[in-house]
């Protein structure tokens, strides 16, 4: 039975990992029948299929089928010790790493190899205040108070007899336009549309507006020109309120101001304000950039050599979404790439292998992205297809992806049911009789 202190006190070579995330879970993976201490530290206790958030937050998953705890994913990894702790500083000099516990109080971890793989937070360029009123979806509680602020308009707009009253009720916005906000905008009129349609008596819940609104010129820009307006049809056939070259640049309790592209501001009623528009590294990468002296891009990412590691820390590794390396996209198959390929790196520099380094190289599996019911889009290389076949094979990426068969099968359970039977069965949310 290992202890905490034989942990600490380990004479073995000490790997530490910041974030349980693809890449952090993927690097820890690639460590198992390696002869060092690994210690996994991350501010939450599970790892999370970001992916399928805006599932759970729409009420068709659970928060248990997109998470699994990161103590049973490793609970066979006798040597690694799973901490839950919030990385907050670090002294490059004495290789120590300061983590907050959830109750406040701090402990430490050295290492002799450092892999930081601690992702990203929602960014409101500069505008952080927007953050009270319109939520990301970067993490649970995110899709939890999402979910709740979309059940509970719908409910706020029933026990109301005017249509004027109810206007800003039953009117969404959707602020980005990348495949978050695509498959949110979407999946909150099918909730609308379908699964709800008929459970109200005062209000018409298909009478809900949503409004996408971004910057640029169309949705799913990063997909190309032919899927972008592939998805802006399927949008505006399930009745999504496309608003491209639309800038928000102010929101509030009662709703949003947009300025459109001939400099024109308008105001849009809403009392549900959704964010899914930028992201920014999580602030510990800026404590690490500052500790090393190295410089961050616009998104705070750290730029990393061939081997991603810090250029000149051959002993620290940064990857997935906060690592620049050759324009890269803070995706999935990026992030569990970059972990494997440390974990390698790390494994042979305990085992003394004398093999050459060889340099990171990023094998692109494409992107696929749900747009709604039988509907997605999918770009490999140069193949692009949309439609049907393109939802099925979103839907087998995603299930593929998932972390257990339990996850797995649950998963596709739930999709199935939902589509047979118009339902959703995860619609509790928090909050809402806590204050009173
Ligand atoms: C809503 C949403 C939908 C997405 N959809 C897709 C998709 O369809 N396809 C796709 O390829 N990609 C998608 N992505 C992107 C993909 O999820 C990310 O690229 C991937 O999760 C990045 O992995 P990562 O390990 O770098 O970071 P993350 O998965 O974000 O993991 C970072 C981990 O670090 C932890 N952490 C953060 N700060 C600290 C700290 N200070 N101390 C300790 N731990 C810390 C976090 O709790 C987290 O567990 C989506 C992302 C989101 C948010």
């Amino acid at each position: 039975m290992r202890t905490v202190s034989q942990m600490e006190n380990t004479t073995k070579p000490r790997v530490l990992v910041i974030g349980g995330g693809f890449a952090g879970v993927f690097a820890v993976r690639r460590l198992k029948r390696v002869d060092c201490h690994v210690t996994l530290v991350d501010r939450s206790t599970t790892n999370l299929f970001q992916p399928l958030l805006y599932q759970c937050a729409t009420g068709l998953l659970s928060e248990g089928q997109i998470s699994q705890p990161l103590r049973t994913m490793f609970k066979n990894y006798p040597h690694v010790e799973v901490l839950q702790g919030k990385a907050i500083d670090i002294d490059v000099e004495t290789r120590e790493v300061t983590f907050s516990r959830s109750e406040g109080s701090t402990f430490v971890r050295g290492y002799d190899y450092l892999i930081v793989a601690a992702g990203m937070r929602q960014s409101y360029f500069g505008n952080d205040h927007f953050a009270e009123v319109a939520p990301g979806m970067k993490t649970l509680d995110d899709a939890l108070d999402v979910r709740r602020r979309i059940f509970e308009a719908f409910e706020n707009a029933e026990s109301r007899s005017s249509v004027e009253d109810r206007h800003p009720w039953l009117t969404f916005a959707v602020v980005g336009a990348g495949p978050t906000g695509v498959e949110l905008a979407g999946q909150i009129r099918e909730l609308a549309t379908k699964t709800i349609a008929e459970e109200f008596h005062g209000i018409d819940p298909s009478e809900a507006r949503v409004h996408l609104f971004d910057g640029v010129s169309a949705p799913l820009l990063a997909f190309g020109p032919k899927l972008s307006a592939k998805a802006a049809k399927n949008l505006s056939d399930l009745g999504v309120d496309l608003h491209m070259n639309a800038k928000v640049t102010d929101l509030d309790q009662d709703g949003l101001e947009v300025q459109h592209e001939d400099g024109t501001i308008e105001r849009f009623e809403t009392k549900t304000i959704l964010w899914t528009a930028g992201v920014r590294a999580v602030s510990f990468v800026s404590t690490l950039a500052s500790a090393l002296g190295v410089t961050q891009d616009r998104a705070g990412r750290i730029e990393v050599d061939e081997h991603l590691n810090i250029p000149g820390h051959p002993e620290i590794w940064v990857l997935g979404d906060i690592m620049s390396y050759q324009g890269l996209p803070g995706v999935a198959e990026v992030a569990l790439q970059s972990g494997f390929y440390a974990g390698r790196q790390v494994r042979g520099l305990i085992e003394g292998s004398t093999k050459p380094r060889k340099a990171f190289r990023y094998h692109d599996v494409g992107s696929a992205a749900y747009i709604s019911r039988y509907r997605g889009v999918v770009k490999f290389k140069s193949i692009e297809f949309s439609g049907f076949l393109a939802w099925l094979v979103w839907g087998a990426i995603h299930l593929t992806f998932l972390s257990t068969a339990r996850h797995r099968f649950s998963t596709m359970a739930s999709w199935l049911f939902s589509l047979a039977r118009e339902s959703r069965a995860e619609r509790a949310s928090l909050r809402s009789t806590r204050k009173r």
